[in-house]
């Protein structure tokens, strides 16, 4: 029996076609496909400036040298994320903490953030950088992050590689509307895919330029920006230690044609994403949150499972769905309990509600191409797990 995955990407022969034409073409990499998927997304998100490279986390990276992000600096995101929104402030040999979650929409808590903001005020050790992460595809609190940011002098790059064409208050993740710069992933479990890829989005033209350069070994072919005269046609100066993180034609391709279903591709989701919510309304677990100033993306559909109600733990549910035919996965494993991490000196317990909801936390499927029957089966199969392992003190 084949599994059904907990993501998988929707390719269309339309998509296809568009990738065979860039392959015919003249310029495989560095061609003209790479700008117009950068003025599509900078145009869809209401962004001025977006910057295509080869991964989110190439993304991130770039986000933090581009905020000037080095050794002395402290940066902080949520414990509740892919390893790779702490690794891009350790690239730049920064120091990373971590804000715990709030329980209950599983993104960084305001409160934790508040208060852990005050101590560091006295500590003199207010970090340069946070990185807030719209988990699941729904939107953090960036009004409160905002006026926090004002108060204590952070810069705000938003993670948001689930959160491409999610709304909060009426702006689409990627505005840059709270924040110095966005970023997104266009791995094939996101929203889009373009294979690998991943861009930057920001209004400030200074640091798209910056970005763009770093993305491509920190070299300059703008006379303007030179140090001396051009020798020539051929010249070029590196001006600062950049890398290769360009993205391929190849792939710009594919990801501009996946934005124009990206509408749809969110609807379907969304009606999926209802659907379990109603078969599983009254099961012993916590259906997602929903922010009220925003709309999912929904990239994730995470459970969360009452523990106490039952009498197995998660990964008996993970394994008997598992066993099923069912994907379903964990998102996150709380990054400072990595052994890396904890050689950084972070210990089990700094970050408790994100280390007690993944305790408790499972993923189930959620794609374009997932079927209602798929979604109702699924559903089934929670609900006969759930209720023949109902915890007789609570009966
Ligand atoms: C996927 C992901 C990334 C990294 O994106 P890649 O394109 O895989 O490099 C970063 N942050 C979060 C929250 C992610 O889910």
């Amino acid at each position: 029996m084949s599994m059904i995955p907990y993501a998988k990407q929707s390719i269309s022969e339309q998509d296809i076609e568009a990738v065979n034409e860039v392959l015919r073409s003249d310029f495989i990499t560095q061609g003209p496909v790479i700008s117009q998927f950068e003025e599509a997304v900078a145009k869809y998100c209401g962004a001025k400036f977006a910057i295509a490279v080869s991964h989110g986390t190439a993304a991130l990276h770039l986000a933090c040298l581009a905020l000037e992000v080095r050794v002395g600096d402290i940066v902080w995101t949520s414990p509740n994320s892919f390893v790779a929104s702490a690794n891009c402030a350790i690239y730049c040999n920064a120091e990373v903490d971590f804000i715990d979650i709030d329980p209950d929409t599983y993104n960084i808590c305001i409160d934790s953030l508040t208060l852990k903001l005050q101590q560091a005020e006295k500590d003199n050790r207010i970090p340069k950088v946070i990185i807030p992460v719209h988990f699941s595809g729904q939107p953090c609190d960036m009004k409160a992050l905002k006026s926090l940011s004002k108060k204590y002098g952070f810069l705000i790059i938003e993670d948001a590689a689930h959160a491409l064409g999610a709304e909060y208050t009426d702006q689409k993740v990627g505005s840059c509307a709270y924040s110095e710069l966005t970023i997104f992933s266009f791995h094939p479990a996101k929203m889009i895919t373009s294979g690998e890829g991943g861009m930057i989005m920001t209004n400030n033209p200074q640091l798209a330029d910056k970005i763009k350069r770093l993305s491509t070994h920190g070299i300059t072919r703008e006379t303007g920006l030179m140090t001396e005269e051009s020798h020539g046609g051929w010249y070029y100066q590196q001006l600062d230690l950049g890398y290769n993180y360009r993205i391929t034609d190849i792939q710009a391709a594919l990801g501009l044609s996946q934005l124009r279903c990206l509408d749809e591709f969110i609807s379907k989701r969304k009606k999926l994403a209802e659907r379990y919510n109603h078969q599983l309304q009254s099961l012993p677990l916590t259906m997602p949150w929903q922010n009220p100033e925003a709309q999912s993306s929904w990239h994730l559909y995470v459970i969360r499972l009452n523990l106490k109600q039952l009498k197995i733990d998660r990964k008996s549910v993970f394994e008997q769905l598992r066993q099923a035919g069912i994907g379903v996965h964990v998102h996150y494993i709380p990054i400072h309990t990595q052994p890396f991490y904890q050689e950084r000196g972070f210990r089990q317990g700094d970050f408790p509600e994100s280390e007690s909801y993944y305790q408790e936390a499972l993923t189930l499927p959620l794609f374009t191409d997932l079927t209602e029957e798929q979604v109702d089966f699924i559903s089934h199969k929670i609900s006969d797990i759930l209720l023949s392992n109902l915890n007789p003190r609570f009966l």
